[in-house]
């Protein structure tokens, strides 16, 4: 068994040409020997790649990768993080289920929730996430599935995964995670019982901002419905984007190591100025479930969550006084971002929604990149300075 770090850079499919790197698959099918091998091949008798809506060897090596990190048996790459939200509902539940869901989720998540899903008879009961040891009463008999986001986005709520797997089981939910803040290299939710992990891989899975994908793994069993439903759907990832992903995967350790340090000492920085008002970050002593984030994340992450002086016309002055740090909804990418939810990534939710939550309008949302740790911080600081 080699480390994951290892398995991110080594594991690849290799063709006849005797390449070092992964070449790019760009066809849309496969060819066959014979007829008899076509009908074998679609009838899953033999192995093989047919057609690049299926499978094609770049997603098929970006799957094995990340299921030697995750823990999960196989998995689905999505043309985006939403398809993997959606096809991991859409394909295991039908009219008449119910999901129990954590209440902080991410904007277009709860949007699937509250206005897509009911469309077909798929109804949600939310939870409060500071008062997860009382879900039991919100368990229904037709419940089928517990889906959860920890650290939860933008809030950085933590769920408890252990709890989660526990209750799952004894309800017999589906459970399942949507681990994209932390990645498999911070955090492993199959090793708790989930049953399915779900990425958004446009962060920082791809993490240099180039790329919209998605990812499903789990069990074989669940997998092979998951697989069923896209296959005659069509939510693929294009190969190409497969294979940038592929080759992002071998720098994830790196990476995601140096957004966390980086991230620590941002949030340590913004604990110490007293014009925050407010700063979260898992991996500091102040953040309520702190105990968590240590027993269930390998580090803190890279996203820090943060209110100012003078709620949000401040929040608003602050964004527009950083000069290096980009404004943009993006996350998880090499370059430092900000973004400001209650307008933008979750402004569909109403103003109750959005309390509900913790989404202030003066909270802002930090996704420390990968410049030099001293920059970012003279850039917030003077725009601290600025917008008072
Ligand atoms: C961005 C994001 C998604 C959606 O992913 P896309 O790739 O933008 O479709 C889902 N969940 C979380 C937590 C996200 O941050």
């Amino acid at each position: 068994m080699s480390h994951n770090e290892t398995d991110s850079i080594r594991i690849q499919t290799r063709s006849d040409q005797r390449e070092h790197s992964s070449p790019i698959y760009l066809t849309s099918s496969f060819t066959f020997e014979s007829a008899e091998q076509a009908r074998a091949m679609f009838a899953d008798e033999i192995p093989g790649n047919i057609y690049s809506r299926y499978a094609n060897p770049n997603s098929s090596d970006l799957i094995e990768k990340v299921c030697a990190a995750e823990g999960t048996e196989d998995g689905i790459a999505t043309a985006s993080g939403m398809a993997a939200m959606f096809g991991s509902i859409a394909s295991l539940l039908q009219q008449g289920d119910h999901i129990l869901a954590a209440r902080s989720l991410f904007g277009s998540t709860h949007q699937l929730l509250t206005r897509v899903f009911p469309k077909w008879g798929i109804t949600s009961t939310y939870g409060d996430i500071s008062d997860y040891l009382n879900w039991e009463q919100l368990v229904q008999p037709n419940t089928k599935m517990l889906f959860i986001e920890t650290p939860s986005n933008p809030g950085l709520e933590i769920i408890d995964l252990e709890w989660a797997g526990n209750f799952a089981k004894a309800h017999n939910l589906i459970l399942v995670v949507d681990n994209c803040f932390a990645t498999s290299y911070l955090q492993q939710p199959a090793k708790w019982g989930a049953h399915l992990v779900t990425h958004s891989a446009t962060k920082y899975i791809d993490g240099q901002g180039r790329v919209i994908g998605g990812l499903i793994l789990g069990t074989k069993e669940l997998i092979k419905e998951v697989q069923f439903f896209t296959r005659h759907t069509g939510p693929s990832l294009s190969p190409f984007n497969a294979w940038i992903l592929t080759k992002s995967l071998e720098t994830l350790a790196v990476r995601m190591d140096r957004h966390c340090d980086n991230a620590l000492k941002v949030a340590g920085y913004f604990e110490g100025n007293s014009e925050i008002e407010t700063v979260r970050y898992p991996y500091l002593k102040s953040h309520p479930q702190h105990d968590l984030a240590l027993k269930q994340m390998k580090a803190g992450g890279g996203i820090i969550t943060l209110t100012l002086k003078g709620g949000g016309a401040r929040a608003q002055r602050f964004i527009d006084q950083l000069r290096m740090v980009s404004i943009t909804p993006n996350l998880g990418d090499t370059r430092s971002i900000i973004t400001h939810p209650a307008s933008t990534t979750h402004s569909k939710l109403s103003p109750e929604e959005r309390a509900q939550v913790g989404i202030s309008d003066g909270l802002v949302r930090l996704s420390v990149g990968l410049e030099h740790v001293d920059d970012i911080i003279k850039d917030v600081e003077q725009a601290i300075e600025k917008s008072k």
